[in-house]
């Protein structure tokens, strides 16, 4: 007999989840760039909405019945096809607990979003990374994996950390090319980001198949990621197996009243879409023209951006110099990136101060 009690092995493999700093190395607060929050912050209506939220002494709806009727009215989807989660990481892990366990397989590429691992090895599942395509995401490299042990498929898009995007196309592509019985989770955490022309579909396959669940979230263009609010939408069928291993009252009463608001403030989620695609354009051309010292911005579709450093100035370097200016941003070493950083989309002032910092230090760096 073990004398303390002994993690399943598959729990013992795992990882803790690592978030985006907010410090530097002495502790110091920086500039946070580096967890692909709002710079924008939260709209008025919803920090309103927030005050007059049910008393914290009684549990909320257990059903956020009101969220989902206003995520319902806003995308046209009946609320029996919606769940809410704590974060999209909650729906993002029981999609995975209830089509995997010991034994299956979960897809997803390299150089995709880091929860993915934890959730696939939490229920016993083999995690298979499919490799990367100049850094974005390749449907036949996927497709190339699945087989018989095949239960569930991960894609970000836009992808964290790359901001690479698959199109419509390339989305149906994936989804008519997978055995009926694998799942197909389309993680859009980034989806209020992308040009309304430019919609991947998924929303669309989710409401006509019964193997694709979208996920999406507050946490990023809704300016509400200290909420913890998430939600996924698919066939009822789905939706109903979810509700059943989904954490009892996992929507506080002030995380629901701010949620409903959100939903109907899209002003401030398009001042976000807008803020986002201008200071990212503005913030790419910067970097491009450093490319004559070896930084690259892969095309991104989301609230950052990821800079390659294929020159004199590394990815660490750039990380520390940038710390020292009093910003955080994200390198990824552990990600299989050591030479990238993955940087925000902060407010106007604070990318032209990256970008003027960058460029110092690619000038000075031999
Ligand atoms: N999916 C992706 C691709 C993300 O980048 C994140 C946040 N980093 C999430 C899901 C989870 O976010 P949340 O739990 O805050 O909804």
């Amino acid at each position: 007999m073990a004398d303390a009690p002994t993690p399943k092995p598959w729990i013992s493999a795992i990882h803790a989840y690592v978030p985006g700093k907010s410090a530097g190395k002495d502790g110091r607060p920086l500039i946070k760039l580096s967890a692909n929050e709002n710079p924008l912050g939260t709209s008025a209506k919803a920090l309103a909405a927030r005050q007059d939220a049910v008393m914290p002494s009684l549990y909320p709806d257990p059903d956020s019945n009101a969220l989902r009727s206003a995520l319902g009215a806003l995308h046209g989807i009946d609320p029996a096809r919606i769940l809410c989660g704590t974060g999209s990481g909650e729906l993002l892990s029981i999609a995975a607990s209830a089509y995997a366990g010991p034994g299956d397989e979960i897809i997803y590429v390299r150089y995709g979003f880091s929860l993915y691992e934890i959730v696939a090895q939490r229920c016993g599942a083999v995690p298979i990374i499919a490799p990367d395509a100049d850094y974005g995401t390749d449907v036949d490299a996927l497709l190339a994996l699945v087989n018989a042990k095949t239960r569930v498929v991960f894609v970000a898009n836009p992808n964290n950390p790359t901001g690479s995007f698959l199109s419509r196309a390339e989305i149906e592509r994936l989804h008519a090319s997978l055995p009926a019985d694998v799942l197909l989770v389309l993680d859009q955490a980034y989806a209020e980001y992308v040009a309304p022309e430019d919609d991947d579909g998924g929303l669309a396959l989710a409401a006509a198949h019964p193997n694709v669940i979208v996920t999406r979230t507050f946490s990023k263009a809704y300016g509400l990621a200290g909420e913890r609010v998430g939600w996924a939408t698919g066939a009822p069928e789905l939706i109903e197996v979810l509700n059943r291993i989904r954490g009892p009252f996992n929507l506080n009463n002030g995380a629901q009243a701010t949620c409903v608001a959100a939903v109907e403030d899209q002003a401030f989620v398009e001042m976000s879409r807008r803020h986002n695609a201008a200071e990212r354009a503005r913030f790419v051309e910067a970097v491009e023209a450093l490319g004559n010292h070896g930084l690259r911005a892969i095309p991104s579709q989301a609230n950052f951006v990821l800079i390659l450093f294929e020159g004199a100035l590394t990815a660490e370097a750039a990380y520390g110099g940038l710390a020292e200016r009093g910003y955080i941003t994200r390198w990824l070493p552990n990600q299989g990136l050591p030479n990238a950083l993955r940087i925000t989309i902060g407010t106007r002032e604070q990318m032209d101060a990256i970008a003027a910092g960058l460029r110092e230090m690619a000038e000075a760096a031999r």
